[in-house]
């Protein structure tokens, strides 16, 4: 079985890469990819729901006259896993994730509008701040409130869940059964009281 292994291969001396033809390739070859959906999405053609996490064999391609920050942006061709529409796909990486850009539509995702929601107060505060010292501190100041509201919040609920936890079962019963003999009693009282009246 050694031989399956080899790592140096022989190389004879009179040997010049340069003699080795060139393979010609053709520019922005597409690839075949096998990929994974990184997305749930939902086939236009028929309605189908194909979920994140399919495994689908792509045809990779560059997005020509496409780049984010020097980065090239990939299109993924695929197939619908039903009625064999034709998907593409393109990766975004300002985003760090990828686009639908046709034959199908993105499922709702209710977590990446929360997210860009909070992305985009971020950059609102950030551009406010920018150069106003009086913002950045009323910014500041808002936040330290809000901290002590939360500390406060919680302290409180902290108490109450002590208090809770301070009764036990065994006194919780007592409690009812004493009640309920109370009432009881007051019922008994009542009827005997109504008798002697009559
Ligand atoms: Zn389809």
């Amino acid at each position: 079985m050694g031989e399956r292994k080899v790592l140096n291969k022989y190389y004879p001396p009179d040997f010049d890469p340069a003699k080795i033809p060139r393979r010609r390739q053709l520019k922005n070859q597409q690839m075949k990819v096998r990929m994974m959906l990184p997305m749930s999405i939902r086939c236009a053609t028929c309605g189908t729901y194909i979920y994140k996490g399919t495994k689908f064999n792509s045809r990779k391609e560059d997005v020509i006259g496409e780049t984010y920050l020097g980065i090239q942006i990939f299109r993924f061709y695929f197939k619908c896993t039903k009625c064999s529409a034709e998907v593409t796909i393109k990766t975004d990486p300002q985003n760090s994730d990828y686009i639908v850009e046709s034959g199908a539509s993105r499922n709702f995702e209710p977590w990446r509008g929360e997210e860009e929601a909070a992305e985009k107060e971020k950059k609102k505060r950030e551009t406010e701040e920018l150069g106003d010292a009086m913002k950045s501190l009323e910014n500041r100041a808002l936040d330290s409130k809000q901290d002590m509201d939360i500390l406060s919040a919680l302290e409180e609920m902290r108490s109450m869940k002590s208090r809770h936890a301070t009764v036990s079962y065994d006194v919780m019963l007592e409690t009812l059964k004493r009640s309920a003999y109370e009432k009881h009693l007051v019922l008994a009282v009542k009827m005997q009281v109504s008798q002697c009246k009559l």
